[in-house]
This record gives structure tokens, sequence and C-alpha cells, in this order.
């Protein structure tokens, strides 16, 4: 039976657990990721639909590993953000708030990147760095942890011990249901429905996103006539609209984005995604600790979730690789505290203003819409706010890690 010793065991390899494996594996810690999907599955196009907005913190960090490099080609830069109010599909108030690349100190505000391409780039990293061993169609049957160290048995008998177990399995997680670690969550009886589409009308780096009643609709732009939609509904709604033949998909579609982008064309599947809020009672355990969606999945409303999994990874890897420079146990309580306090803040501000943009936008309350709409007003004529929005959005805000700054470790 084959058996492993290694500093850190990674469940889940997502984006979020797979750049955590490349920085830790660059620094000299030997890692082993353990994902249940097949590597073929992981290289097919029809496997992703999701494209992500990420600021500046995050592209940062892929700079200082030399994903940015690779992947720069096939991204597309957002310069401005149009937000709008409707009262129903077919009724878009006049309200309107617009950030542009005014505000930044970049020329642009977002980058926008299709899943397939930021996930092969980093796996391409991970299969050159020899510290890292990628275990793809595994299953773990046993995972324990005890004071001294940690051991999990996979389902084709493998043993692997670590000083540490990082969680990065998404949500659900077994990882951290078998650590004994609960989450709370909050459906928001909404689900979005992801795709891409090609258009007839360029989208001049312009993202749009409508809040209608029963949720937001954006459209967000990518490299060529392309744009990524996320279309989020009341469940009911969004199993309706999902169950679309295509051709009267795009029409709704096009109705609900009032055909600002001309004729449109699906380039990509569609699927559909349940939205919940889903928080752990605790991110650390001795020797056990979750990051990215495990540790906070919240409402895609703000494009937020993976930008907030990649900064997990930034301070992780910096409280990891540093207190293993001074000697110390990884595992410890110690280390990992010091992880969870520099991240909780950050995590609770970005699930409190997901979970209120929703509940302000997600309904047609006549009262409420009015004084959102006026909100809308006053904020477009107040460049200082927009300013500070901006800034926050962009990940650079508060006590950074390094890598959001762009610096080595
Ligand atoms: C509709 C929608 C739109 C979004 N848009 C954006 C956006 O524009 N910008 C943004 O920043 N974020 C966005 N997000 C959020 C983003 O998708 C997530 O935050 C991000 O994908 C989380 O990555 P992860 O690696 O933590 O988890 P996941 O992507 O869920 O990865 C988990 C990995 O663990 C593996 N796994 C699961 N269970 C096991 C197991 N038992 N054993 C071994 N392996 C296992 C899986 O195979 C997978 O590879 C969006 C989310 C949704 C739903």
């Amino acid at each position: 039976m084959k058996q492993k010793k290694n500093n850190v065991a990674i469940i889940g390899g997502g984006i979020v657990g797979s750049l955590l494996a490349l920085i830790l594996g660059l620094n000299g810690l030997k890692i082993t990721v353990i994902d249940r999907q097949k590597k073929d599955k992981l290289f097919s196009k029809n496997h992703y639909v999701k494209s992500y907005a990420l600021n500046q913190g995050s592209s940062n960090l892929l700079n200082i590993l030399n994903i940015w490099d690779t992947i720069k080609t096939k991204s597309q830069p957002i310069d401005k953000i149009l937000l709008k109010q409707g009262s129903s599909i077919s009724s878009i108030q006049p309200f309107e708030l617009i950030f542009s690349n005014d505000y930044s100190k970049n020329n642009y505000l977002f980058h926008m990147i299709e899943e397939i391409y930021l996930k092969k780039a980093i796996v391409e990293k991970i299969d050159k760095c020899p510290n890292i061993e990628y275990l793809y169609s595994s299953n773990i049957v046993e995972q324990f942890i005890d004071k001294n160290s940690t051991k999990l048995v996979l389902d084709n008998g493998q043993i692997i011990y670590s000083d540490l177990i990082v969680g990065s399995d998404g949500y659900p997680s077994s990882s951290a249901k078998k650590a004994g670690i609960q989450h709370i969550n909050y459906s928001y009886n909404q689900s979005s429905i992801v795709g891409i589409f090609k258009h007839e009308i360029p989208h001049e780096s312009e993202a749009v996103q409508i809040f209608l009643p029963s949720g937001p609709l954006a459209i967000l732009p990518l490299s060529g006539n392309r744009s990524s939609f996320v279309w989020t509904n009341e469940t009911n709604e969004a199993v309706r609209i999902f169950n679309l033949n295509d051709l009267n998909f795009l029409n709704e579609l096009n109705t609900a984005f009032q055909n600002r982008r001309g004729q449109i064309q699906l380039e990509s599947k569609k699927s559909m995604f349940p939205i919940s809020l889903t928080i752990p009672k605790k991110v650390t355990k001795e020797r056990f600790v979750i990051i990215g969606d495990t540790a906070h999945k919240i409402h895609p409303i703000a494009g937020q979730g993976l930008n907030l999994g990649i900064r997990d990874v930034a301070a992780l890897a910096e409280v990891l690789i540093l207190s293993r420079r001074l000697g110390e146990d990884i595992g410890s309580r110690l280390v990992l505290n010091k992880y969870s306090k520099w991240r909780n803040l950050d995590v609770t501000s970005v699930v409190f203003f997901t979970n209120f943009a929703n509940k302000i936008f997600s309904n047609d309350n006549f009262l409420k819409k009015f004084a959102t709409g006026i909100g809308f007003k006053l904020l477009n004529e107040s460049k200082t706010i927009k300013n500070y929005f901006i800034s926050e959005a962009s990940g650079l805000s508060g006590d950074i890690p390094k890598l959001l700054k762009g610096c080595k470790l």
C-alpha cells in the first residue's frame, strides 16, 4: 500500500485549492492535492460555463505566479459598469449608476476571464512543480486528525500523512463535515443561469447589471463579440427559463437585456446554480483549515466569490510560509489562528454587503425601489463614494497579504 508524508494535503483542487498548492509548492512545501474529478473532464470545454471578474488584487497574485502572462490575451478588461434598476423584465427604470475606469488607478476596473483558461493555466504550472502531487479521480474514504498529525485514506488504498489538511472542496464540503465543522446555510430561493453568448453589437468593454425584482441579470464582456451572462431568478422562474428551448431562452434573455447587444447566439451550454449564503461556525481546528467556497459561499450579485477565495489563499500562504521559516508547527492552533483572525473582517464585510445588496435590489416593493432609485441617482453624482466602492472592490484595501500587492513571499 502506497504511503506518503507531506507538509500539506489539500482536499479539492478547484481554482482556490490549486492556487494554494502552487504557491506553497513553489515555496518548498511538499503538497498533495486530492480531487474527485477525472483529469479529462478538467480539460473539456463543455465542463465549464462560468467566467470571472477578477479584481486588481487577484490579477496581482496571478501575475507574481506568471499565470497572468498566459491568460492575458484571453482576458477582457471591463472599462465601464452600468447598474440599472428594473421593476419588470420589460420596464427598466431610468435611474442608473455608472462606474468608469476614471475611478480606478488603472485604466480598467476588472478583468473577465473564462474559468477553463484560468484552470488550465494553473494546472500547467502545477504539473511543472516537483513539490506537488495532484491526484485526480480520488475519493477520501477516511480522514483522521489528531494533535500530532493527520491521515487520509483514499479509495485506492493510498495513505497520505501531513502536518495540515486544507478543505477547499466547495460547498457542501465533506472534509469540513468529517472535521466536525458545522455550516449555517441560508437559501435565497434563487438560482442563477450561467453561460456565454455571441452578439452582433460590440460590448465596448461595458459590463451591465440590471436589478430585476426576482434577481439581478449581469452581462459581462468577454474577448471578441462575446459576453457571459449570469441571470438570477426565483428558483421556480429560473427552472422555467432554463427549460426553454435555445430560441425562446435567447428571446427572453434579450428582452430582459433590452436588446442592447443586437442579435445573440448561445456559444456554450447553459448551467444553473442554486444560490445560498453558507458560512461555517469556525474556519480552523487543530491541523485543519477551510478556504474558498468551503469557508464562505456568497450571492454572485457582486462577482466577489472567487476574489474572496483568492484573498484566503494569499493570506493562508503567507502565514504558513512565514511560520515554517520560523520553525513553527504549521498545523498548530497558534499558526492557524493568525490566519483566521486576519481573514475575519474582510469575509464578514463581503458576506454582509452581498446579502444586503440582494435584499435591497431583489424585490418589487415600490417604496424600496423608489428609495434605491434615488440612492442610485445620488451615488452617481458623488465621485468620492464611487472612488470608495472601486477601491473596496479592487481587493486592495485594508491589511492585505503581500501576494495581492504583487510582492513575492
Ligand atoms: C453563478 C455564479 C457566478 C459567479 N461569478 C463570479 C465572478 O464573476 N467572480 C468571482 O470572483 N466569483 C464568482 N462566483 C463564485 C465562484 O464561482 C466561487 O467562489 C469559486 O468557484 C469557488 O472556488 P473553490 O475552488 O473554492 O470551489 P469549487 O470551484 O467548488 O471547487 C471545489 C473542488 O473540490 C472538488 N471536490 C468537491 N468535493 C470533493 C471531495 N469530496 N473530494 C475531493 N474533491 C472534491 C471539486 O471537484 C472541485 O474541483 C460565481 C458563482 C456563481 C454560482
